[in-house]
């Protein structure tokens, strides 16, 4: 590809990336794979630790070009995976534990953003899950209340009745909401390019264009990356390819590619923002299943997305036309969820961006970091769209596993959870079709406020 501003509206808002066809070095003390959040805050502590470290990130396209360059900018003070470990009584303890890890998360960025000069558009105005349907604003509540008996505090996590709620969001289904403050709106382009700048600062190479076919050992011991660019020696590898995994030889069914779909209007006038609200640029969502999620940008556009989709064989696309059906289908469920955009006395509301972007999904759908001192190769990832900020809490943790550290981080669940492999085709099809089925049934049936009933629960029993 040689036109990025397609890939997303946060590329095509910032100037052309040029990129770094240098030469990739001989041989390096660290390759990471991957340049979006994960490779590059791995890159970031780790060179902050041992600045003698020689680093090298190879990516195949350009920084961001994945998920970071891509997705809802929910900087999230939580992830996939832990509200079934605050559910089951033997998984609480550990449950809070990354729970609060995650919560310092969003400082913990928002620290680096300000100390290195990064403007992301960090606005740290929490976010609102709002109940469309009565049977959402009894979970929502029943969470609240399951939270608050945990020890979580109220001034964090609550629920707001329908009136304060709609105070909030001027949505067309608002019976309340649940609230925490743990969530930033940011602009994820600005932060993936801002900590690539900083990476380089500090001396890592970033190469660019650079796609790596597989990794071997070679006689002498050292590890040998085979790259579009030549050959290079590593002493330790980190895999940070999320959705992309399945692009390194041998590693085709270690995670699952899933799209999401993502739509921007141009700027909106005050009158449209005086009926949507969020004055605070808190993010949001509905509760449903088969997620929706938005936020307002700094130059007030709403930036919604939601809708996953998955193709056969785990077929990639590079770019997701904005005309496509599945971005259709998004902007068609923001202009039915939000009065204001099809109020004709309001003005029109014109949707400028539509694109598409790769989640990586686990086959035990929850984030892991591993490395294994033997092999001296590691991964992080699979946060299933929920890796804004999971995927800071990844990179330090996997800093110090490579850096032979114990820590705090090290201890938590995520480390070496290592999922099994997917099922081969057609059993992986059926299963994401399936899923994605019970998700959509269940959520219709509640929204005809129907319990969810069958559908609910064999979504749950899949998804966890
Ligand atoms: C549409 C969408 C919306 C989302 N919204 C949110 C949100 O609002 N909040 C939230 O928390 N999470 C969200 N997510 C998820 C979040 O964006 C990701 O979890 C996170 O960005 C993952 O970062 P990563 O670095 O692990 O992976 P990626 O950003 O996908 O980076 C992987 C990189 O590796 C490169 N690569 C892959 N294979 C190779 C190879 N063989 N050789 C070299 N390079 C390779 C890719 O080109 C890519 O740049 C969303 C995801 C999508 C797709």
């Amino acid at each position: 590809m040689d036109n990025y501003r397609p890939v997303s509206f946060w590329f095509d808002s910032l100037d052309d990336p040029v990129l770094d066809l240098r030469e990739p070095p001989a041989q390096v003390d660290v390759a990471i794979i991957g340049a979006g959040f994960t490779g590059l805050w791995t890159a970031y502590y780790l060179k902050k630790k041992q600045p003698r470290l020689q680093i090298a990130v190879f990516e195949a396209e350009t920084v961001g070009f994945g998920a970071s360059g891509r997705n809802g900018g929910w900087c999230m003070g939580t992830a996939t995976g832990i509200e079934h470990m605050l559910s089951v009584p033997s998984l609480q303890a550990e449950g809070i534990r990354l729970q609060q890890a995650l919560e310092n998360t969003v400082d913990e960025i928002e620290r680096v953003c300000q100390a290195e000069s990064i403007d992301c558009h960090f606005a740290r105005g929490g976010t609102l899950n709002v109940a469309g349907t009565p049977e959402v604003a009894k979970r929502s509540q029943q969470w609240v209340e399951h939270l608050h008996r945990l020890g979580f505090k109220d001034s964090e996590y609550c629920w707001l009745d329908q009136a304060q709620s709609e105070k909030r969001i001027g949505l067309s289904r608002n019976l309340g909401a649940y609230y925490t403050t743990h969530c930033a709106a940011i602009h994820p382009g600005r932060l993936v390019r801002g900590l690539a700048e900083v990476n380089r600062a500090l001396g890592v190479q970033i190469i660019e264009k650079a796609p790596v076919f597989n990794y071997t050992r070679v006689p002498d011991g050292s590890l040998l990356l085979s790259t579009g660019r030549g050959a290079v020696r590593a002493e330790k590898i980190i895999r940070a390819t999320e959705g992309y995994t399945e692009s390194i030889q041998g590693q085709q069914r270690s995670m699952l590619p899933l799209y999401s779909m993502v739509v921007a209007t141009e700027p909106l006038s005050p009158e449209i923002w005086q009926e949507i609200g969020l004055t605070r640029r808190e993010t949001f969502g509905d509760g449903r299943r088969v997620v929706i999620y938005g936020q307002r940008t700094v130059d007030d556009r709403l930036v919604f997305g939601g809708r996953a989709g998955y193709y056969f064989g785990s077929k990639r696309r590079a770019l997701i036309p904005a005309t496509d059906k599945a971005v259709k289908i998004v902007e068609a469920s923001a202009r039915e969820l939000i009065p204001a955009l099809r109020d004709p006395a309001l003005g029109e509301t014109v949707f400028s961006h539509g694109w598409g972007g790769l989640m990586g999904v686990p086959r035990h759908w929850r984030p892991c970091v591993t490395f294994d001192e033997r092999s001296r190769i590691g991964w992080a990832g699979g946060y299933t769209g929920e890796g804004v900020g999971a995927s800071n809490l990844a990179g330090r943790i996997m800093c110090d596993l490579v850096a032979g550290e114990k820590s705090d981080l090290t201890t938590l669940a995520w480390v070496d959870d290592v999922p099994r492999r997917w099922e081969p085709e057609p059993i992986r099809w059926l299963g994401v079709k399936s899923i994605e089925f019970f998700g959509d049934r269940a959520d219709r049936r509640e929204a005809n406020n129907q319990s969810a009933g069958i559908w609910g629960s064999l979504f749950n029993r899949f998804v966890g």
